[in-house]
């Protein structure tokens, strides 16, 4: 058994004192994927500071509209409170398609955007992995990668980002507030995650010393309108072969305003900017939505056992965009 240091943070301050003093350190929120991974010796940290009792877990409507979500936000509390449920169900309805009850009970937000894949050969110690062991090569190209990635890959990694919350964040264009020693910094979500490149042992651009301390939402009134639909092997407790988070805006028939994007398909969160660029302005008809699903699928990539993905992401983009304009209908 490997042994680590154990400190538990009272004040943001302290904890970022505590992660500086110890370069080999990881921070402790819900602990649903962080205790599997040191379970299977994939994270193997020298010390541990525990940030659960820092004091960042409330939602807060922000002057402009938007709102301000605590990273210790449980994602259980999120999913239902008032503000969130209403004004982006979105956000809603992914977090409740993630996961059982009791995990979301467990897992915080600031956790959500740093779970790592759940590619089978990245917690096999005996498999290669060059996320998890960077130069050892990808057993998932030559084997089993039927829940693998279909965009943004190369030939260093193909695994798929798991998180259902972060495709809605996306949608939504939300912000990452991240603070440490030197300050506070603010990215789009569209820029927190990497894309696997030469280098998919890096998937953030999150310091090592860095915490994340909140999630902002700006205003988006027509996000009432919004929708998440996720496609799995079974009905709960399992993660997205696609998933697809999408906000629709339609007047006089033609579409004015649209968010998407994809989960399950890329080593981050894919915002669908081909697709919502050929939708703006568009008829909000199937054939709008199958074109627009055939623009952002034009550089997918299948691999022995997941070719079946571009089509099913083409039907699962279109279905979910025919069921936002069916809401629509007076
Ligand atoms: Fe590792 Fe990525 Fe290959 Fe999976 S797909 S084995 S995570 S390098």
């Amino acid at each position: 058994m490997r042994s680590f240091t154990y400190h538990r943070a009272t004040d943001v301050p302290g904890a970022l004192r505590a992660i500086t003093a110890e370069p080999n350190a990881k921070f402790l929120g819900g602990g649903t994927n962080l205790v599997d991974l040191m379970r299977a010796t994939v994270e193997r940290p020298d010390a541990i500071v525990d940030i659960s009792r820092l004091p960042l877990t409330e939602v807060e409507e922000l002057p402009d509209g938007g709102l301000r979500i605590g990273a210790l936000v449980r994602n259980s509390a999120l999913a239902a409170h008032p503000l969130v449920r209403t004004r982006y169900p979105v956000l809603t309805q992914a977090v409740l398609a993630g996961a059982s009850a009791q995990l979301r009970n467990m897992a915080t937000v600031g956790g959500n955007l740093l779970q790592r894949t759940r590619c089978p050969y990245f917690y096999d110690p005996a498999s290669a992995c060059n996320k998890r062991e960077p130069g050892a090569g990808c057993d998932a190209l030559g084997g089993f990668n039927r829940g693998h990635a279909i965009l943004g890959t190369g030939e260093a990694c193909i695994a798929t980002h798991p998180s259902d919350l972060c495709v809605a964040l996306a949608a939504l264009d939300a912000t990452i507030e991240v603070e440490s020693l030197r300050g506070i910094r603010r990215l789009p979500i569209t820029e927190f995650h990497r894309l696997p490149g030469d280098t998919p042992s890096v998937e953030t651009e999150l310091a090592a010393d860095e915490l994340i301390t909140a999630v902002e939402l700006p205003p988006l009134p027509f996000a009432v309108n919004s929708r998440y639909r996720k496609v799995r092997d079974r009905a709960s407790y399992a993660f997205a072969l696609v998933s697809v988070a999408a906000a629709l805006e339609v007047q006089d028939q033609t579409i004015t305003s649209v968010r998407l994007a994809l989960g399950g398909v890329a080593g981050k969160p894919w915002r669908a900017h081909e697709a919502e660029r050929s939708l703006l302005g568009s008829p909000a008809t199937d054939p709008s939505f199958t074109t627009a699903a055939d623009a952002e699928l034009t550089t997918a990539i299948g691999r022995d056992h997941n070719t079946f993905k571009i089509d099913l992401a083409r039907r699962t983009i279109v279905a979910t965009l025919r069921q936002l304009t069916t809401t629509l209908t007076p």
